[in-house]
C-alpha cells in the first residue's frame, strides 16, 4: 500500500497548530532525574494541594455502583445544586469536561473562518487554540502593567469580531479587574459580540472592588460566565467545569455539547463538593498564607513578582529564567515556564502546601546562590 500522509491530509489550521503545553508531570520527572516521585513537589498547574474534599470522595465511592450505566447527559443534581448555590435558572447552566470545554463550545457556537476573537497579550493560551482549530482569526491586544486593558480590547472590535474572552483574574499573571473596569467594557461592547468571562480563579479572591460576573448577565445577554471545579474545588482530574449565560446561548451550546460529556463521578463529587463550603474556606486560607509566604521568600531573595490573586504568582529572574526551571527541575520541583505568554523572564509558581512552598524556596535560593 502507498504511504499516506495524513499530515498533509488534515485541515491547514490544525496543521498550523501546536498543541497545549501543560506543567510536566510528577512519574515523568521522578523517571528522567531518577527521583523519588514522592519527593518531587509539582507547582505547575495551579491545582488545590489541599486534596479533595472528603465529601467528594464520599461521592465517589457511591458512585463507583452505578459505573455501568451512562451518566445523566443533564446533569441534573450538580445543575440544581449549581442553581440553587449562585441563584441562576437550571436553564443558563452547561455544563463542561473540564471549563475548556465551555470555550470551545462557544468557539464552535460562533466563529467561522475568518471571524475574529479577541484576547489580551499573556492570557490563557487556550483561547487561541480552540479559535484556530476553527479557522477563526486571534486578534491579541497589549496587555497594561501585565494585566487585561479592556478599554483597548473593546476598541479592538471590527464587523468581523465574534467573541472577546476576559480571564478575571488571569492567569498567568494573576492581574484582575474591577467592577467599575469589567462594567464600562461591557456597555462599549456591541450587543452582539459575545463576551466570554472566565473566572477559574473566582473563588480565591476577595478583593472589594472584583466583580461576580454573574451580576452582568441580566442586563448583557451576550456574557457568558465559566468557572471550574479544578482549582478552588480540588477536583482537576475529574475534568468538570461549567458556563452561565442567557438560556438562549446555553441551548445553543447543548447543541454543539457531546452527549455524555461529563462523567458521572465527576457529576458526584462535584455536587456533594458544592456543598462544602468549608473546603473552600479552607483552600482559600491555605492560599492566602502562602501566598504572603512566597512572597516573602522572593523578597528575600531579591526578585521581583507580579502581585496575583489567583492561587499562582508569575516572579522574574531577567536572563536566567530556563536556566532557574531547569535547575528547579534537578532538584524535584516543578514550576512553569511562561515564555509561550511572551514572559520570557518570568516562571510561574503554582501556591503548594506550607511545605511545598518552602521546599520550593530553598531550591530556589540555592541555584541563586549557585
Ligand atoms: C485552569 C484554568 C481553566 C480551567 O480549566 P478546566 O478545563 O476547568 O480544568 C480555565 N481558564 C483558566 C484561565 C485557567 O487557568
Amino acid at each position: 500500500m502507498d504511504k499516506v500522509n495524513f499530515t498533509e491530509l488534515a485541515n491547514s489550521e490544525i496543521r498550523s497548530l501546536s498543541p497545549y503545553q501543560p506543567g510536566k508531570p510528577i512519574d515523568e520527572l521522578a523517571r528522567e532525574f531518577n527521583l523519588n516521585p514522592d519527593d518531587v513537589v509539582k507547582l505547575a498547574s495551579n491545582e488545590n494541594p489541599m486534596g479533595p474534599s472528603d465529601k467528594a470522595l464520599l461521592a465517589i465511592k457511591a458512585g463507583l455502583n452505578n459505573l455501568t450505566r451512562y451518566p445523566d447527559g443533564n446533569g441534573y443534581e450538580l445543575k440544581l445544586a449549581l442553581s440553587n448555590k449562585l441563584s441562576i435558572d437550571i436553564e443558563q447552566i452547561t455544563l463542561g469536561n473540564g471549563s475548556s470545554d465551555i470555550l470551545e463550545f462557544i468557539v464552535k457556537c460562533f466563529v467561522s473562518k475568518e471571524d475574529e476573537v479577541i484576547v489580551s497579550q499573556h492570557a490563557f493560551a487556550i483561547y487561541g487554540l480552540v479559535t484556530q482549530v476553527v479557522g477563526g482569526r486571534v486578534v491579541q491586544v497589549p496587555a497594561k502593567n501585565w494585566g487585561h486593558d479592556l478599554d483597548a480590547m473593546a476598541d479592538a472590535v471590527t464587523d468581523k469580531t465574534k467573541i472577546i474572552f476576559v480571564t478575571n483574574p488571569n492567569n498567568p499573571t494573576g492581574t484582575w479587574n474591577s467592577k467599575k473596569q469589567l462594567e464600562a467594557f461591557l456597555k462599549k461592547v456591541p450587543a452582539n459580540v459575545v463576551v466570554l468571562l472566565d473566572e477559574a480563579y473566582f473563588e480565591y479572591v476577595d478583593e472589594t472592588e472584583y466583580p461576580s460576573g454573574l451580576e452582568y448577565l441580566q442586563a448583557f445577554p451576550n456574557l457568558v460566565v465559566t468557572r471550574t471545579f479544578s482549582k478552588a474545588y480540588g477536583l482537576a482530574a475529574l475534568r468538570v467545569g461549567y458556563g452561565v449565560c442567557s438560556s438562549e446561548i446555553a441551548n445553543l451550546m447543548n447543541r454543539v455539547r457531546p452527549p455524555f460529556n461529563v462523567d458521572t463521578l465527576a457529576l458526584a463529587a462535584a455536587t456533594a463538593c458544592l456543598k462544602d463550603a468549608n473546603y473552600v474556606k479552607q483552600s482559600k486560607e491555605l492560599n492566602d498564607s502562602g501566598l504572603a509566604q512566597l512572597q516573602a521568600g522572593f523578597e528575600q531573595l531579591n526578585l521581583s513578582w507580579i502581585p496575583s490573586v489567583g492561587n499562582f504568582i508569575c516572579f522574574s529572574i531577567p536572563g536566567r529564567a530556563m536556566q532557574i526551571f531547569q535547575g528547579l527541575l534537578s532538584l524535584g520541583v516543578i514550576v512553569r515556564p511562561v515564555a509561550n505568554y511572551e514572559m520570557p523572564d518570568h516562571l510561574r509558581v503554582s501556591v503548594g502546601t506550607q511545605f511545598e512552598n518552602q521546599k520550593f524556596l530553598l531550591a530556589l535560593k540555592n541555584l541563586l546562590e549557585a
